[in-house]
């Protein structure tokens, strides 16, 4: 480095210090630092937790003016002002939770040079009276925080975000920075369209989290499955159960805490006062296990979380993504269990096609929950197809993730799969999975009799196979594609089926969650 660098880097970490307390930089922050420091624009991409807020924070301090810094975050631009504050920086915050006296106050501070930070929300930002204030007041830089927010590809999509072009465009001299811990190659290119970014550097940071170990398994019976996997690897940790309701977030806790775990429940119907105190609890304390709905994380950092598990699916990999990146931010090795069974796929399919979303966002979402059943049914490397959707490659599997350590076994399943389908087709595309399998195995229940469906050509075709073989593969085919779930959990055939019933196709699917039916001297024993 030059002289002039290094003196640029010594300021920087005299900055680090003396504000935050911290000794050096995590990864790429000093080189994103040194670009915009020095007047430079940047883009850059960063997992949640990696450390983004430094990257415009210490660059606001080191120039003259005050950072501007872009959120969509109003819930906690307060928070995050507090905590600066508290650290002796001058921060502020500019949005409609404001009154007009508070509106008044920042802006005066603004314009008088006594801002090192301003927070704003993009609709305030894009007013003309804030404009008006931005022209007159000195600017350190820009910082577009949640930027993927500019692109119509993501489920984060916010039309304000699309006006902040007008920032190259009227202040085309001051840096700016663009930040986001999610983008794919389209959402990329929309943010360096918007902001204009095309020359500058883009900083982008690994999304892999090696401590983290990954696994996957079938759902059986999930509460006493949490309960062994929590005996047997981490009794008296810290960590969170991720459930879809608050009232299995409810009965989950209590049920723990019946069973001798340190736990507490935490959702957004509870009164303030217990998630406060639930959320201090596990903050400070060494052990406690909480079990909640996703409304807990955000702005949560804890280092010494040892696992997070999931009793029910995620809606995305972004959102998987994000829930297991709260354990082991210390870089400690840490777990990432999670148990799915065919009802969840079933239901986060229905609830997404019964949304009122328009078209263009299912369709982008259900693209998104496929890529996340994908990962669940993969018999690959999970931390590669975890990384490849973030559109990172891992030349070699992991070492670090259950089909590393214990590699499945795949079986052509091509026959199975089309008696399956022609299940479905032959009961008329309408019955759910405990029906099918009763179908395939030759039960002759009552309804089963009612319906006719005794006569069928498919009645007891799949005899060989047990009722845990038949769900196993209902729900592969429902992940993968072949099979839709509708009203009341009936399956259908998709137009990929035609393929594996002409026999145009193959199918190979994992046997762990396959296993075959044991022999009758088998049980017997
Ligand atoms: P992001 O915005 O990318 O999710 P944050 O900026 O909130 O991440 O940072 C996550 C955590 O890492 C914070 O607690 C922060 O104080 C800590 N952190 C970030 N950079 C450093 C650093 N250089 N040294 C020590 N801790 C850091
Ligand atoms: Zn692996």
């Amino acid at each position: 480095p030059t002289i002039h660098d290094t003196a640029h880097d010594t300021a920087a970490l005299n900055v680090l210090k003396r504000v935050w307390g911290y000794d050096a930089f995590r990864g790429v922050q000093g080189d994103i630092v040194r670009t915009v420091a020095s007047g430079g624009n940047a883009l850059v991409l960063m997992p949640t937790g990696g450390g983004k807020s430094l990257c415009y924070q210490v660059p606001s301090l080191l120039r003259p003016g005050v950072g501007i810094i872009v959120s969509p975050l109003i819930a906690l631009m307060k928070d995050q002002v507090d905590t600066l504050r508290a650290l002796g920086v001058r921060a502020a915050f500019l949005n409609s939770t404001l009154s007009l006296d508070g509106v008044r106050e920042v802006e005066s501070a603004l314009l008088s040079g006594e801002l090192d930070l301003l927070y704003v929300a993009p609709e305030r930002l894009l007013l003309p009276r804030t404009l008006d204030l931005l022209d007159r007041a000195p600017v350190a830089l820009f910082a577009v925080d949640e930027a993927h927010c500019v692109s119509q590809w993501g489920h984060d999509f916010r039309p304000e975000y699309q006006g902040l072009n007008v920032l190259p465009d009227r202040y085309p001299h001051i840096p700016r920075l663009a930040l986001t811990a999610t983008a794919d190659d389209r959402t990329r290119a929309d943010i360096l369209s918007v902001l204009q970014l095309g020359g500058a550097p883009q900083f982008i940071s690994s999304f892999d989290r090696p401590n983290i170990q990954y696994r996957v398994a079938n759902k059986e019976g999930p509460k006493t499955q949490l309960l062994d996997f929590i005996n047997a690897e981490h009794r008296g940790d810290a960590g969170i159960v991720y459930c879809l309701s608050r009232k299995s977030v409810e009965e989950t806790a209590r049920w723990l805490q019946t069973q001798g775990v340190d736990a507490v429940a935490y959702h957004a119907g509870l009164p303030s006062r217990e998630r406060n105190s639930a959320q201090e609890r596990f903050l400070n304390e060494e052990g406690l296990v909480v079990v909640a709905t996703v409304a807990f994380g955000m702005g949560i950092d804890k280092p010494n979380v040892r696992f997070v598990a999931h009793l029910d699916l995620p809606k995305s990999m972004e959102g998987y993504y994000q829930e297991t990146g709260r354990a082991g931010r210390d870089g400690l090795p840490s777990t990432a269990w999670m148990v799915y069974g065919l009802a969840d796929v079933v239901n986060v399919r229905r609830m997404l096609a019964s949304s009122d979303a328009p078209e263009e966002v299912k369709r982008v979402e259900a693209a998104k929950l496929d890529a996340l059943l994908t990962y669940c049914e993969a018999a690959t490397c999970r931390r590669q197809v975890l990384l490849s959707y973030f559109g990172e490659e891992l030349s070699a599997p992991c070492g670090n993730c259950d089909t590393c350590l214990n590699p499945p076994s795949v079986r052509d399943a091509t026959r199975e799969a089309q008696m399956a389908l022609s299940a479905v087709i032959r009961t008329g595309n309408r019955f759910g999975a405990a029906h099918l399998t009763d179908v395939l195995m030759g039960h002759a229940t009552e309804r089963v009799v009612s319906l006719g469906h005794h006569q069928l050509p498919t009645f007891a075709v799949g005899a060989a196979h047990d009722e845990k073989y038949w769900r196993g593969l209902l729900r592969q085919l429902v992940s993968l594609g072949y099979l839709a779930a509708g009203e009341h959990h009936g399956l259908s055939a998709t137009g990929k089926a035609r393929a594996i019933l002409k026999g145009e196709q193959t199918l190979a699917l994992r046997e762990d969650t396959l296993a075959p039916r044991p022999s009758k001297r088998d049980r017997d024993r």
